[in-house]
């Protein structure tokens, strides 16, 4: 068990690791972040940054070094780096927890092979594999990239099994050797993700269910508890808690999934971290999730996951940023507003730049005062 007054390494410094070390400090535990930019935003909230490039291992060991246990808010950490740190620290959730959830096919191996139901997919790394697999899954279908890949980075939707060598060519880009997955379009009711933490003395819980909507790929709005009937959430749950446990999950896991018009589900993506979904939960759950991140990779009892209230949660891009900096105030002269910032230097079209959350007596109203609020922010 890590008791507080310990220190918490946290492998990346966006605003994953900032939220996850405010739950940390506030529970006691010294914050230690490693992340290539200077005054980044985990940094400034952790006592101590150490800022070089993922594959410097001599400055791995030493981050490594001045915590009690080390986990991860960014995924894309070079598996030597953790090689190097794992020799001096617990890493938790394991590396294989991250090797396998951070490159997709290996991803969609692992669920198809433990029977957790995914979309239709197959590998490509040719323009020839490209038309095989367009011919084989039909169109519309989406070409993603294997790796490094986040807010619908490095995807293509394919209407038509014309002109792919176009297609492929601007795909590639400079890659000269591209892995992908194509993957069938998936004509989705909505889509939903489930957050679940587990210990490593078998403690499970999951919070309610999130639901998404995405606007270019990005993650827009969330609202929870989702508009789906219980049993599907039960469902949905089940699969959520079944792959958790299967993968062998320390910490958190957040479930990415497509509801179909008929009431089926399938699994998108998994992400074994704290979730952009997640983030109302700070403000709405009695847990929330970092704390829960936390708790499950410490060896403490998990929260209570109980909502206070329904809620929701609007995402602040960079586009906000386009003209002059938005209009704090008028999005907080809702008193029900409450503004998070993830003190970012540069704002730029599609960055994650903060969010805005509230609770209501519905999810309707709780989205509707997110949404007001944020519209507040460019109006003057
Ligand atoms: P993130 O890490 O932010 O979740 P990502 O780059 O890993 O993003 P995905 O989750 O694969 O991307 O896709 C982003 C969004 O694109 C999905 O949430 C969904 O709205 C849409 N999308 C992706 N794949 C499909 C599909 N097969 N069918 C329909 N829509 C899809
Ligand atoms: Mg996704």
């Amino acid at each position: 068990m890590i008791l507080p007054g310990k220190t918490i390494g946290i492998l990346g410094g966006g605003q994953l690791g900032r939220m996850l070390a405010i739950a940390a400090r506030r529970m006691g535990y010294r914050v230690a972040t490693f992340d290539p930019t200077c005054d980044c935003p985990a940094g400034q909230v952790a006592d101590l940054e150490i800022n070089a490039p993922y594959d410097d291992l001599d400055a791995a060991r030493r981050f490594a070094q001045r915590a009690d246990i080390v986990t991860f808010e960014f995924e894309n950490v070079p598996a030597e780096t953790l090689a190097a740190i794992e020799k001096l620290r617990p890493v938790q959730p394991s590396p294989f927890v991250l090797q396998t959830t951070r490159n997709r096919l290996l991803e969609k191996r692992f669920l198809q092979q433990h029977g957790f139901p995914v979309a239709d997919f197959q590998e490509v790394r040719s323009l020839s594999d490209l038309g095989a697999a367009v011919a084989a899954l039909g169109v519309p279908c989406v070409l993603k990239t294997a790796a490094f890949g986040y807010d619908g980075k490095g995807q293509v939707r394919i209407d038509s099994p014309d002109n792919l060598d176009a297609i492929w060519r601007q795909w590639c880009g400079e890659s000269a050797a591209p892995v992908g997955v194509v993957e069938r379009f998936i004509r989705f009711e909505r889509e939903i993700s489930l957050i679940v933490a587990l210990t490593a003395s078998g403690q499970l819980r999951c919070f309610d269910v999130f639901e998404n909507e995405h606007r270019r790929h990005i993650l827009d709005t969330t609202i929870v508890p989702a508009d789906i009937p219980p049993e599907l959430a039960g469902k949905a749950t089940e699969l959520a808690a079944g792959i958790a446990r299967r993968i062998g999950l320390v910490g958190l896991l957040c479930v990415e999934m497509f509801v179909e018009a008929d009431g089926s589900l399938i699994v998108n993506e998994l992400a074994p971290r704290p979730h952009n979904s997640g983030h109302v939960t700070v403000d709405a759950a009695v847990t929330s999730q970092f704390e829960q991140h936390l708790r499950a990779v410490c060896g403490l009892p998990l929260g209570e996951t109980a909502l206070f209230k329904p809620a929701a949660m609007a995402n602040l891009l960079g586009d906000l940023w386009q003209h002059k900096e938005p209009d704090w105030s008028a999005a907080l002269a809702d008193p029900r507003v409450k503004l998070h910032l993830y003190g970012k230097h540069q704002a730029r079209p599609g960055r994650k730049m903060g969010h805005l959350t509230a609770v209501a007596d519905s999810t309707r109203e709780a989205r509707q005062i997110v949404v007001e609020a944020r519209r507040r922010l460019i109006e003057a």
